[in-house]
């Protein structure tokens, strides 16, 4: 290992090499109720920064409601997450909890992007447009900026000739990776996806989970909630299998997706495989 040696300028504090790293993404007993049913039964996670989280398990185990809750989608009922080492919706002050006002979640929701099984783009707008409206109407950057980063967005997710095109004259495919786009366009610290490619016609899977590659490569941090195990076997650093509102088992694909160790992980393996 490198020497844990210190400052490199005077007056600068640097995390030893050897220190430990602070989860980007960090739930612990995370508990959800609807209506008295309990959805999620006390999960806890952790996803370090620019690592590749996939989450597996059956319909109705709770994955969504999970993604949701880190989103500031449904509030928890118990536990606590937290995101960039701050707790999602409360804010600490010495040794008081608060619940944050409405522009502190604003702010924190701006850090998280999330790509859904249905793309949500706006139909009335352009690709360019779906990307640049947020930036221009939230962060308030300037038109001609955003129109740029717009662009470089596209042509990074394939699509540099489509810009002026409107959702209804993309393909699936097209749209799921605008909306990929638009989340980036934001600059998330942490993109969480729930089955983005589960809505598309078997041809276009690939070119979506090829955008989410690349972008794994490139050190975004990411939770995936997906049923491509080929993806999850060659981009995931942790797989998680979850069933009835528990994690059953998380690890490393090998283990997970090739050496399960409960009887639940795989039974389902053997369902979608
Ligand atoms: P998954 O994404 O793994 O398929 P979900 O998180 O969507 O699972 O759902 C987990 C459970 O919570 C399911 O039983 C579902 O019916 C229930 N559920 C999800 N959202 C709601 C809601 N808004 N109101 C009531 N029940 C819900
Ligand atoms: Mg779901």
């Amino acid at each position: 290992a490198a020497p844990a040696s210190a400052a490199t300028s005077p007056g600068t504090l640097r995390r030893a090499a050897d220190a430990p790293v602070e989860p980007l993404l960090s739930a612990l007993k995370v508990r959800k109720s609807y209506g008295g049913v309990e959805v999620l039964k006390g999960i806890s996670l952790a996803v370090n920064p620019g690592q590749v989280m996939c989450l597996l398990g059956p319909s109705g185990s709770g994955k969504s409601t999970f993604l949701r809750c880190i989103n500031h989608l449904e509030r928890i009922d118990g536990g606590r997450i937290s995101v960039n080492g701050e707790l999602v919706g409360y804010a600490q002050r010495r040794d008081r909890i608060f619940e944050m006002n409405p522009r502190e979640v604003a702010r924190q929701r701006r850090g998280i992007g999330m790509v859904f099984q249905r793309f949500n783009l706006f139909p009335h707008m352009t690709a360019l447009e779906n990307i640049t409206a947020a930036p221009i109407g939230v962060r308030r950057i300037s038109k001609q900026k955003a129109k740029e980063r717009g662009l470089e967005l596209l042509d990074r997710v394939g699509l540099a000739n489509l810009a002026q095109s409107y959702p209804a004259q993309l393909s699936g495919g097209q749209q799921q990776r605008v909306a990929i786009a638009r989340a980036l366009a934001m600059d998330p610290k942490l993109l969480l996806f729930d089955e983005p490619t589960s809505a598309l016609d078997p041809e276009l899977v690939g070119d979506v989970l090829d955008v989410m590659r690349t972008l794994a490569a490139d050190g975004m941090t990411m939770v995936v909630v997906t049923h491509e195990i080929g993806f999850a076997r060659g981009a995931a650093d942790v797989v998680v299998f979850m069933d009835g509102g528990v994690v059953v088992e998380t690890g490393p694909p090998a283990v997970v997706l090739d050496n399960p160790q409960s009887a639940r992980t795989k039974a389902f393996l053997d369902s979608v495989m």
